[in-house]
């Protein structure tokens, strides 16, 4: 049986006993701060467990990815050393919300392991939590399991939980023996060894209780049934396999792999530690990558970045230098296909993410490694056996070794690290950066601002969200009073007409530029004043400065001031920014997850966003993302802000942008359920109004980072107005009815090939004519035959072959000809055999060329030359003589 079918047999029993199977979620768990990546298959029915949700079924089945390498669970350092463990592995899991309970789960349980899978019933073992006396009576009087082989064990074992927090229970296990020819081989090894020999294969978990952060247990709504049962692990026993490895869900890796590195699996086991790594890491990487995460130097990143790192190394123990796991990834995508066809979808991304990462890595770890052996022989020789943290974090800092890796590697000649010294030298660093990033970072900003700054009163409450001295998320006219006038850097008391100063309001409507968005323009009047404001930015914190120049009277600090934004292009803006969040979710949804915003500008004639991607999508992609944009666009959804906890905003999903800072409090823009994300800017009240979207231009413009430019609204409608100007004056042009021009332009072009083909039939005929008559026109100087002519209308394709054809003519001399063609002159030069030793067509096209202010050079027998001079050409020609002349002197 293969797994893909013991897979499909388990969703296939439980659905007939009732049970809705569910798809697996993502490997990354959503809206749960609290776990690194999805570890279990309860994972997606957390809130349910815990009451919070509700689901229209009792029952449920699923085989759901897990990854177990961060966090509570973390099976990362023992992956390629036991026959049973996985960074990346399937769980199999039938779920009850409150309907049966232990006696259902166990009786399911049994009857699958042993009608369905048939396995022997003899060498099945069972364990439950110590205290669990009614878990012990099912297995005992129901099933009819002999109480010798029932253990009871303790919380370690048999009390399970998600993570720090959350639903919980004692659960109950089925092990299987696998004799003693596998494992730790003492005698005395039963269920509690850490070998592979009394291998745990399915815990079923008797959801009872919620845990919360002061480890208090509370019982559950709704006693639920949660279990787990690793498909690599049900294979392998199925197959009669010793170990996950040897099963059909991973061997074909390591087959592909022994192949790659040109040696054999079983044939040495430190080898085989590495072939093991490879396998597993390989499945992990491709469906971490195939689910949005990316390889980076913090959280989820960061795992993915020391899995793949990991492996990169063990390819270098077996021999390999160059990238390879983009390869094993695609032996992944085709051994999972058919049960995970996004796989297929991503691949040509999965890879390029994979292989551009090994190859950041594979030019240091060479380094790295040599630097790592000669500290671990030189501490040999001092008996010591721990790598010092600073060498740790040095190795980390300039080669890029994930401390796991250095521990990976100090652990093969019996090392240890000491990891608190490594802590203390990362923190030693970041403090350094963080000073080094105060004294650049802040230098920036002119002291003048900060000193406006600390003035204004309240000082504390404009580290807040900007709406406090911003006021034109809903009014674009208002009064202000001047607090601050600036002008080179020095704050003043007035400005007068022609003055360009910066000016400090009480609070503005005007958006200072930030987020991408530009700043506001405007005016600044009263009676007898009036000022434009050019541009608004926002320099530190909440404070708005805005740039004007007084038209007209002077202003004076204190004074009370009317202000108005210019409407039309800050309507323009916010129909840019708007269509920049719905096409921020139209790539996500056409591209995949792992788009995300790398930077953007918002004005009011343009948008630019960039984004995250590895190859150019395909036209067909971006027309795709251009009409569901506007398709969101006519569903007029109405735009929505609220101001929430950064928490709650994350918890319900709303976008937040790499990289951006966030206060505790944020602004929360929502496009009814296609958008919602963390923003400051203005935007339009209902999506409506931006009327149309365009993308005109899509470009790469770093390593795996795109841009879009696009138009909306007016913009976009002009844009396409003159291009269909332009259609019509080809039309025009073609004398073509609409719809027509597309044939009768091929016609025009294919028309315009065969004459070419014509011209240049006639032009070698033309040629060859010329230099047939020719032989009249050849001068003899010191005995050699010289010809020196002015072709007229020839491209230099031509000339040389009427050089070719006029040497043959006259057997023995020199032969130059000169041609214009678009106003510039061409030479060609050439010299026939039996005269190369005397004569060199390279001098002579030289000498020639330079009367035209040209240059050029060639072989002895044939040169050729170009000249910007046309009307020099038969001076040159004539010259031609003499220079030859000279030369046989
Ligand atoms: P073990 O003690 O063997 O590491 P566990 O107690 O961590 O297992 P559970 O958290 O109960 O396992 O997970 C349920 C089932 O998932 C296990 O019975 C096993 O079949 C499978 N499983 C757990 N961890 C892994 C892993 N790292 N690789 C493959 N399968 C696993
Ligand atoms: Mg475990």
């Amino acid at each position: 049986m293969t797994g893909h079918e013991i897979r499909k047999r388990f969703l296939d029993y439980f659905k007939e006993k009732g049970h809705t199977i569910v798809k697996s979620s993502s490997l990354i768990p959503s809206a749960d701060p609290t776990l690194l990546f999805t570890n279990a298959g309860m994972v997606q029915f957390k809130d349910v467990f815990l009451g919070n949700e509700k689901r229209d079924y009792k029952r449920a089945a699923t085989s759901q990815k897990c990854v177990r390498a961060g966090g509570k669970h973390n099976d990362l350092e023992v992956v390629g050393r036991t026959a049973r463990h996985h960074t990346f592995f399937e769980m199999l899991g039938n779920f009850s919300f409150g309907d049966y309970f232990k006696e259902g789960a166990i009786k399911y349980g049994w009857e699958f392991m042993t009608e369905v899978i048939k396995l022997p019933k003899e060498k099945l073992w069972i364990t439950v939590y110590k205290d669990d006396d009614e878990a012990f009576k099912i297995w005992n009087e129901k099933i009819g399991i002999p109480a010798d082989k029932i253990m009871r064990l303790g919380e370690k074992d048999n009390f399970w939980s998600m993570g720090d927090t959350g639903p919980c229970g004692p659960c109950s296990e089925i092990h299987i023996d696998q004799g003693e020819g596998i494992g730790c081989g003492r005698p005395e090894c039963n269920v509690e060894c850490d070998c592979d020999r009394f291998m745990e294969l399915w815990n079923l978990v008797f959801m009872q209780y919620n845990r919360d952060a002061k480890g208090v247990l509370t019982a559950l709504p709704n006693p639920s049934i949660d279990t787990g049962m690793g498909l690599e692990r049900l294979s392998a026993v199925v197959q009669k396999v010793k170990s996950n490895y040897e099963s059909d869900l991973l061997r074909p890796i390591i087959t592909y792999s022994e192949g790659l590195f040109e040696k054999g699996y079983g044939k040495d086991s430190n080898m085989d530690i590495s072939f093991r790594v490879i396998a597993d890491h390989s499945r992990a990487i491709t469906f971490l990558i195939a689910d949005g995460v990316m390889p980076s130097n913090e959280g989820r990143g960061y795992v993915l970045r020391r899995i793949i790192r990991r492996a990169s190394r063990h390819g270098k123990m077996l021999g390999k230098n160059e990238p390879f796991l983009f390869k094993t990834s695609e032996v992944v995508v085709n051994l999972m296909k058919d049960t995970y066809p996004e796989l297929v979808d991503r691949s040509e991304y999965i890879s390029r993410v994979i292989s551009t990462e090994e190859e950041r890595f594979g030019s240091t770890l060479d380094y790295g490694m040599r630097m790592l052996n000669d500290l671990i022989e030189n501490l040999k020789v001092k008996k010591d056996r721990t790598i010092p943290g600073e060498e740790a974090f040095k190795l980390y800092d300039t080669y890029g070794f994930p401390l796991d890796l250095t521990e990976d590697i100090a652990r093969d000649s019996g090392f240890s690290v000491d990891t608190q010294g490594y802590t203390r030298a990362m923190e030693g660093q970041k403090e350094k950066a963080r000073a080094s990033w105060k004294g650049s970072g802040e230098e920036g900003i002119k002291p003048v601002y900060r000193e406006v700054l600390q003035k204004i009163k309240g000082v504390q409450s404009l580290s807040k969200p900007q709406r406090d001295m911003f006021t034109g998320y809903d009014s674009m006219e208002s009064e202000g009073v001047i607090l601050y006038i600036i002008k080179n850097n020095e704050l003043r008391k007035s400005a007068s007409e022609g003055e360009e100063v910066e000016i400090v309001l009480d609070k503005t409507p005007f958006y200072g530029e930030s987020g991408g968005q530009v700043g506001d323009t405007g005016k600044f009047w009263d009676e007898d004043v009036n000022a434009d404001v050019m541009d608004t930015k926002k320099p530190l914190q909440n404070l708005i400065i805005h740039n004007a120049v007084i038209k007209k009277g002077s202003i004076k600090a204190g004074n009370t001031i009317k202000i108005s934004v210019n409407q039309d292009k800050r309507r323009a803006t916010a129909l840019n920014h708007s269509a920049t969040h719905l096409l921020h979710t139209a790539l996500r949804d056409v591209l995949g997850d792992h788009v995300k915003q790398a930077g953007s500008l918002v004005s009011p004639d343009r948008l630019r966003f960039d984004y995250t991607h590895f190859s150019a999508p395909a036209a067909k992609e971006m027309h795709r993302v251009e009409e569901i944009v506007n398709q969101k666009i006519r569903e007029n959804y109405a735009v929505e802000t609220s101001v929430m906890g950064l928490d709650d905003a994350v918890k319900k999903g709303a976008t937040a942008l790499f990289g951006e800072k966030y206060g505790e409090e944020v602004r929360v823009v929502k496009m009814g359920d296609y958008s919602m994300e963390l923003c400051g800017g203005t935007h339009t009240k209902a999506t409506g109004n931006i009327g149309l979207f365009k993308i005109i231009h899509e470009g790469g413009i770093a390593s795996g980072i795109r841009r879009i430019e696009a138009l909306t609204g007016e913009g976009a409608y002009k844009y396409i107005k003159q291009e269909e100007e332009q259609l019509n004056e080809i039309r025009d042009m073609l004398k073509s009815p609409p719809q027509e021009e597309l044939a009768k332009i091929k016609k025009v072009l294919e028309r315009n090939k065969e004459l070419e083909r014509e011209l240049q039939k006639l032009k070698d005929k033309t040629v060859k004519d010329m230099s047939g008559d020719v032989m009249a026109e050849v001068k003899i100087i010191k005995g050699v035959n010289i010809l020196s002519k002015n072709l007229g209308n020839f491209d230099i394709k031509d000339l040389r072959s009427f050089i070719d054809s006029t040497k043959v003519k006259i057997k023995s001399g020199v032969v130059v000809a000169g041609a214009v063609t678009d106003g510039k002159v061409s030479l060609v030069a050439g010299v026939t055999k039996d005269l190369t030793s005397k004569l060199n067509a390279g001098e002579i096209i030289k000498q020639t060329a330079v009367i035209v202010e040209g240059s050029g050079g060639g072989r002895a027998d044939m040169a050729q030359a170009g000249g910007k001079n046309p009307a020099k050409l038969d001076e040159a020609l004539e010259k031609v003589y003499e220079i030859i002349e000279k030369m046989l002197v």
